[in-house]
C-alpha cells in the first residue's frame, strides 16, 4: 500500500519523462473557471499569474470558448496556401482597435518577435539603404523577448545563453530606461530599437516617466524603427490597451501574443505601419499554422470581450487601487513595489520562492521572477473582494 497521492504520482511521471526546463510549483491543476483553478486533489486556488498574462480574460471565458467550439466544427486550418474567412475579420478588428495599418499573424510570441526582426532588417536594406548584412538592432539590458536561438543571442541573462552559442550577430545592447544611451548607440547601420514598455521577466521593471516618449523621438529623428514588444504588457494588462499608450507614442511596429489567444489558443502578431510589413513578398516568411481560422476566431472573441467587458478600464481602476493598498505593506524584506494596472512586482531583499509556496498553501498561485520578485498578474476579470483577500494573505505573510 502506498500513501502516494495522485499529485505526487503525476509529478513523478513529469519529472521522469519530461525535460526539466521549468521549476514549477508542485500543484497539478486539472480545471479552471474564471480566476480560479482546481488541482487534482480538489483544492481551489486564485490564479495570480495568469500564465504570464496570457489569461487576461480568465480561464474558460464562455464567449471565447463558444467561439472556439463553433469554429472547431467548421474549419480549423487551411495554411496560408489558401485564404480563410476568419483572417480578414481578425485583421479588421485588430487594426481598428490598435490603429495598425498591416498585420502579420504568427503563433507564439517568439515567432512574432522573429518576424519583427526580419521585417526591420529588410526595411533597413530596402528603405534606409543599409549595406547588405550590416543592419543592427538595438535592444535593452535585461530584455526578455523569447527563447529562439536568435532571440537569446541578444539576451543579457547568462543562463539563457550559456552553452547555446554560437549566436546571431547584429544586436547592440544599451541600458534600459536610459534614452541618451540609445541615442549614443545609433549608427547609420541601425535599423531598429526593440523594447518592452515594462520589463516583465526582468522583474516588472518600470522605466522612468518619459522614457518611451524620448526613445520614440530619438528613433524618428534618426530614421530608426521603434519596435515595441507588448506580448506581456499589451491587451489591457497595464490599464491601457497597450502599455506604450501611457506616453502617447506611435511605434512603427507592435508585437502582441499571449492574451491575444484568450488563454485558449496560441496566436501572436506583428501590428505595424505599411512601410514596415509592406517589405515582405510572397515566400519571404511564413508559418503553417499562422493565421489559421481557429486562432483568428478565438482572437476576435478575445478582443470583443476585452472591449465590451471593459477589462482595460478594470485593470486601470482595480490595479490602481490594489497598488495603493499594497504600498501600505511594510516589511524589512520588501525593497520596492512596482507596476502599472494589474501588472505588479514586489521586489524583496531575499529569495521569494518560500513566499510563493506559502501563498500556494493559502490558495493563491503566483510565481517568483528573478528569484527576488513576486509577480502579481491576476486575470483582469478579478473582483475587488478577491484582490482584498490577496492583500489580507500578503499582509499575514509580510
Ligand atoms: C512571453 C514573452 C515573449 C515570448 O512569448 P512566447 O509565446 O513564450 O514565445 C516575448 N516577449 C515578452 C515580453 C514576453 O513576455
Amino acid at each position: 500500500m502506498s500513501a502516494e497521492t495522485l499529485s505526487s504520482q503525476l509529478i513523478g511521471l513529469e519529472e521522469e519523462l519530461g525535460a526539466h526546463n521549468y521549476h514549477p510549483l508542485d500543484t497539478v491543476l486539472e480545471r479552471g473557471e474564471g480566476v480560479w483553478v482546481f488541482d487534482v486533489e480538489g483544492k481551489r486556488y486564485l490564479d495570480c499569474l495568469s500564465a504570464y498574462s496570457a489569461l487576461n480574460h480568465g480561464h474558460l471565458h464562455p464567449r471565447i470558448i463558444k467561439a472556439l467550439r463553433e469554429q472547431s466544427e467548421k474549419l480549423t486550418l487551411t495554411s496560408r496556401a489558401f485564404r480563410n474567412d476568419k483572417l480578414s475579420a481578425f485583421y479588421q478588428k485588430i487594426c481598428a482597435l490598435s490603429g495598425a495599418e498591416m498585420v502579420l499573424p504568427m503563433n507564439t510570441g517568439a515567432e512574432a518577435v522573429e518576424t519583427a526582426i526580419k521585417a526591420a532588417r529588410k526595411w533597413g536594406y530596402l528603405k534606409k539603404g543599409i549595406s547588405e548584412n550590416k543592419a543592427e538592432i538595438i535592444v535593452c539590458e535585461n530584455n526578455f523577448h523569447g527563447r529562439t536561438t536568435s532571440i537569446i543571442s541578444f539576451s543579457t541573462e547568462e543562463q539563457y545563453r550559456k552553452h547555446f552559442g554560437p549566436f546571431t550577430p547584429g544586436f547592440v545592447t544599451v541600458p534600459y530606461g536610459n534614452a541618451q544611451a540609445l541615442e549614443d548607440a545609433i549608427t547609420p547601420d541601425t535599423c531598429a530599437f526593440l523594447v518592452e514598455p515594462i520589463q516583465g521577466e526582468a522583474g516588472v521593471v518600470v522605466p522612468p516617466a518619459g522614457y518611451l516618449a524620448d526613445v520614440a523621438d530619438i528613433c524618428s529623428r534618426n530614421n530608426v524603427l521603434l519596435l515595441v514588444d507588448e506580448i506581456q504588457t499589451g491587451l489591457g494588462r497595464t490599464g491601457k490597451l497597450f502599455a506604450y499608450e501611457h506616453e502617447e507614442v506611435r511605434p512603427d511596429a507592435v508585437i502582441v501574443g499571449k492574451a491575444l489567444g484568450g488563454g485558449v489558443f496560441p496566436i501572436s502578431a506583428v501590428l505595424a505601419k505599411k512601410e514596415v510589413l509592406g517589405v515582405f513578398q510572397p515566400g519571404d516568411h511564413g508559418s503553417t499554422f499562422g493565421g489559421n481560422p481557429l486562432a483568428c476566431a478565438v482572437a476576435c472573441a478575445a478582443l470583443d470581450v476585452l472591449v465590451e467587458e471593459k477589462l482595460i478600464e478594470r485593470s486601470a481602476e482595480l490595479g490602481g487601487w490594489f497598488f495603493e493598498q499594497l504600498s501600505g505593506l511594510t516589511h524589512e524584506s520588501i525593497r520596492e513595489i512596482r507596476g502599472k494596472g494589474l501588472m505588479i512586482g514586489i521586489e524583496c531583499t531575499v529569495p521569494v520562492r518560500g513566499f510563493c509556496e506559502s501563498l500556494q498553501s493559502r490558495g493563491i498561485l503566483c510565481k517568483e521572477t528573478h528569484s527576488t520578485v513576486i509577480r502579481l498578474t491576476p486575470p483582469l476579470i478579478i473582483e475587488k473582494e478577491q484582490l482584498s483577500w490577496v492583500l489580507k494573505e500578503l499582509g499575514d505573510l509580510f
